[in-house]
C-alpha cells in the first residue's frame, strides 16, 4: 500500500518538476522490499510462541522499519513544494489515508504507531499553513484530524487488547473444558465397561448370567454344522431346605462353593452360567460326540457337588440334578433347547434327585398334563370327582388300628385317575389347596364320625398343607367342622410336612398349632427325614407323632436303618410316638418292630381303600392277624388288615 502511494505521489511530484522525489521513491522502495522480506521471515512457530527471541527480534525490526518509513514520509512532506494545489491536495489525501490506515493496522503498538501517525500528519499540516499562507483552515483540519486519529488509534488499541485478552480467556476455558471432557469421557467409558460387565455377570457368583449365556448360545447354534450343541441344566437338590433351615448367608456360601466346583470341571469349549436361584446352565460348543461328553461331565459334576460342603462350621449335603438336551436333536431353537434341558432336569428331580436325565419328548407331554391338571382341578370338587381312601396305621403293641390316614383320590374324565402326588403338588402352587383341604377335612371328619364296628373310636389322620396352617382362622375352621360332623377332637390327627419350618408364616403356623392342640387335636410330622429339621426343632411345636418317610424304610439295611434308629432314640426321650411309613414286607415290619417303632403303616398292613358308610371294608376285627402272629403273616393275610 505504502509502495503504491509512494509511486503515485512521486509521479505527481515529477510532473511538477520536483525530480528529487525519484531518490525519495527509490529509498522508500528499498525500505518496502526490506520490510516485505522481513515480514516473510515470520514462521508459524514464532506466532505460536510470540514471546520467543526470534519474534522479539522481528518486532524490533518492524518498529525500525515503521519509524524509517514514517521518517521518509515526513521528509517528503517537508521537502515537497505546496505551491501548486495539484501537489498539495493529493499529498494531503495520501498522508491522511496512510495515517488513518495506521490507526487500524498499527493498533497492536502504542508509541511507534503514534509516531507514525504524527509523522504523516504533523509536518504536512504545519508546512501547508506556513508555505501557502492560505492553508490555515487546512492546517487546523489537519491538526484536528491528527487528534482524532490518535483517539481512534487509542480505541483500536484498547479494543484489540480486550479482544486478545478475551480470546486468551476463551482458549484457557476451552482447553480446561477439553481436559474436563477427556476426564469425563474416560469416566463414562469406564462406567460403560463396568455396566456392560455387570449386565452380563451374575453378581453373587461372578459367573456369566442368563443374558450372556443366551448370547453365547445364539452364536454357537448359528455356527453349528453337522455336530451337536449340548446344554446341561443343573439344579441343586435340597437348596431351599438349606436356605430356610440354615439361613440365607449359608445359602449364598453354598451357591458360591457350587459355582467354584462346577467351574473347575468346565471344559475350555464350554460356558457355565448362573440361570437364577440354585439353577446353573453349562453349555458345550458343537462337538460330534456331544451326548457322551455331556453325560460324562454330568457324572463328574454330580460327584463334585455330593462332597460335603462346609459353611460357617455347618456341614451341608446338597445334591445335583442334571437335565441334558441337544441341539438340533431335541429342539430346533434356543428357547426350545433350554426348555428341553429344564424339563429333563425336572424329571431327574422327580425320579430321585442326584441324577442325570436326558430329554425325552414324553417330558413335554407330562408338563402339558400338569398344566391340564391345574386347569381341571378347580372344578373337581363341585363335579364330585374327588373321593377319600383310607390307609390303616397299626399299633405295634396292641395290634389294633390306631388310625386311618385319609388320602385324596381324583378321577377325572378325560385325564383319568390323577395321582395325589400330581394334583396335590399343582394345588399347593396356588390357593386351590385350601378349598381341596377344606373338602378333605370335612369329608374325613364326617366319615370317621360314622365309622362302625371295630373302627368306632379309631382316629382319622388328615394331611394338611402349610398354606392351610398359615391361615390364622384355621383352628376355628377345624373346631366348626368337628362340631358340625360330631367327631371328637381327640380322634383327629393332622399331618404336616417339615416344610412348615421353612415357611415365612411360621409364627402364625405355630399359633395355629397351639390352638389346635388346645382343642385336643393331635399333630404329626409327615415324611420325617426328607427335610432339614432336627427332632429337637420339632419340639418347638406341639407335635405328638413323627412319621418316618418310606424312603428310609425302603433302605432299612443301609443308611435308612441308622436314621430310623437315631430318630427312635431321641423321640422316645421326648415322648413322641413314631410311625414308620411304607412298610411293604414282613421282614421290614419285623426289623422295625425290633427297633421299637410304635406304629406301622404300609401296603403290608393295608392299602389305601374306600371305607363304606357304617360298613368297614377292612376287617371289623381290630386286631390284625399279622400282629397276632408276631410279624409272621403273609402279605395275603396282611391285606386283610
Ligand atoms: P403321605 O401323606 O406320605 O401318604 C402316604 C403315601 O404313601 C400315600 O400315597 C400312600 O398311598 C403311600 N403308601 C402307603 N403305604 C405304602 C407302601 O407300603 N409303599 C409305597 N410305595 N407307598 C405307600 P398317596 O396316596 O399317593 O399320597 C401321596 C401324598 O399326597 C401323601 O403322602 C400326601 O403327602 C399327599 N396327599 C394325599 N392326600 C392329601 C390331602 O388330602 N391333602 C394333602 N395336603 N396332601 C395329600
Ligand atoms: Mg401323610
Ligand atoms: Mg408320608
Amino acid at each position: 500500500m505504502t509502495f503504491a502511494a509512494a509511486g503515485g505521489i512521486t509521479f505527481i511530484l515529477v510532473q511538477n518538476g520536483q525530480n528529487w522525489s525519484i531518490w525519495w521513491f527509490m529509498a522508500i522502495t528499498v525500505l518496502s522490499v526490506v520490510r516485505a522480506a522481513a515480514g516473510r521471515s515470520v514462521t508459524r512457530e514464532m506466532i505460536l510462541a510470540p514471546r520467543g527471541p526470534r519474534m522479539e527480534r522481528w518486532r524490533t525490526m518492524l518498529v525500525i522499519g515503521l519509524l524509517v518509513s514514517s521518517g521518509l514520509w515526513a521528509i517528503l512532506a517537508i521537502l515537497a513544494s505546496y505551491d501548486d494545489e495539484a501537489v498539495a491536495y493529493p499529498l494531503a489525501i495520501i498522508l491522511s489515508a496512510l495515517a488513518a490506515g495506521g490507526t487500524g493496522i498499527l493498533a497492536p503498538m502504542v508509541w511507534p504507531a503514534r509516531i507514525y501517525i504524527g509523522a504523516m500528519l504533523l509536518p504536512g499540516s504545519l508546512l501547508m499553513f506556513e508555505r501557502t499562507g492560505t492553508g490555515l483552515v487546512m492546517t487546523s483540519l489537519g491538526m484536528l484530524f491528527l487528534w482524532v486519529m490518535f483517539i481512534v488509534h487509542n480505541r483500536n488499541h484498547l479494543a484489540l487488547r480486550k479482544s486478545i485478552a478475551l480470546a486468551q480467556d476463551n482458549s484457557t476455558l476451552v482447553s480446561e473444558l477439553r481436559g474436563l471432557n477427556t476426564d469425563l469421557e474416560a469416566e463414562v467409558e469406564r462406567r460403560t465397561r463396568a455396566l456392560t460387565i455387570a449386565a452380563y455377570t451374575d453378581s453373587l457368583t461372578n459367573l456369566p448370567n442368563r443374558r450372556k449365556l443366551i448370547q453365547w448360545l445364539e452364536k454357537e447354534l448359528d455356527a453349528e454344522v453337522g455336530s451337536q450343541v449340548a446344554v446341561l441344566f443343573l439344579d441343586l437338590d435340597r437348596f431351599k431346605q438349606i436356605n430356610d433351615a440354615l439361613g440365607h448367608a449359608i445359602g449364598d456360601q453354598v451357591l458360591l462353593e457350587t459355582a467354584s466346583r462346577l467351574s473347575r470341571a468346565l471344559p475350555p469349549h464350554g460356558i457355565l452360567a448362573r440361570w437364577g436361584g440354585d439353577e446353573f446352565v453349562l453349555a458345550l460348543a458343537p462337538r460330534p460326540n456331544a451326548l457322551e461328553e455331556a453325560l460324562g461331565l454330568s457324572e463328574m459334576l454330580i460327584k463334585a457337588i455330593e462332597e460335603p460342603f462346609r459353611a460357617n462350621g455347618q456341614v451341608v449335603l446338597p445334591g445335583l440334578s442334571v437335565g441334558i438336551a441337544l441341539y438340533p436333536r431335541d429342539a430346533d431353537n434356543l428357547v426350545g433347547l433350554l426348555l428341553a434341558a429344564d424339563l429333563a432336569m425336572a424329571e431327574a428331580k422327580r425320579t430321585g434327585r442326584g441324577r442325570t436325565a436326558c430329554f425325552d419328548p414324553r417330558y413335554a407331554r407330562e408338563q402339558k398334563r400338569r398344566f391340564d391338571i391345574s386347569r381341571a382341578l378347580p372344578d373337581a370338587i363341585a363335579a364330585g370327582e374327588l373321593s377319600l381312601h383310607y390307609q390303616p396305621i397299626i399299633d405295634r403293641t396292641t395290634g389294633r388300628r390306631h388310625a386311618y390316614e385319609a388320602l385324596a383320590r381324583w378321577h377325572h374324565t378325560p385325564l383319568g385317575a390323577v395321582k395325589p402326588d400330581e394334583f396335590i403338588a399343582v394345588a399347593e402352587e396356588s390357593d386351590m389347596i385350601v378349598a381341596l383341604g377344606d373338602w378333605v377335612m370335612t369329608k374325613a371328619c364326617s366319615d370317621a364320625a360314622q365309622w362302625a364296628g371295630g373302627d368306632v373310636g379309631t382316629r382319622v389322620a388328615v394331611n394338611v398343607s402349610v398354606r392351610q396352617l398359615s391361615d390364622d382362622k384355621f383352628a376355628l375352621k377345624i373346631a366348626r367342622i368337628l362340631a358340625e360332623t360330631g367327631l371328637a377332637a381327640g380322634r383327629l390327627e393332622l399331618e404336616m410336612t417339615e416344610s412348615v419350618f421353612a415357611d415365612e408364616a411360621l409364627p402364625i403356623v405355630r399359633a395355629t398349632l397351639e390352638s389346635l392342640r388346645a382343642l385336643g387335636v393331635s399333630l404329626a410330622i409327615d415324611d420325617f427325614g426328607t427335610g432339614y429339621s432336627s427332632l429337637s426343632r420339632l419340639l418347638s411345636l406341639p407335635v405328638s407323632t413323627v412319621k418316618i418317610d418310606k424312603s428310609f424304610v425302603a433302605e432299612l439295611s443301609g443308611s435308612g436303618g441308622a436314621v430310623i434308629e437315631s430318630t427312635l432314640l431321641i423321640a422316645r426321650r421326648l415322648g413322641i410316638a413314631v410311625v414308620a411309613e411304607g412298610i411293604e414286607t414282613a421282614e421290614q415290619a419285623e426289623v422295625l418292630g425290633a427297633l421299637g417303632v410304635d406304629l406301622f403303616q404300609g401296603y403290608y398292613f393295608g392299602r389305601p381303600t374306600e371305607i363304606k358308610r357304617r360298613t368297614v371294608s377292612l376287617s371289623d376285627d381290630s386286631e390284625t392277624p399279622s400282629m397276632a402272629a408276631k410279624y409272621t403273616c403273609t402279605p395275603r393275610s396282611a391285606a386283610k388288615c
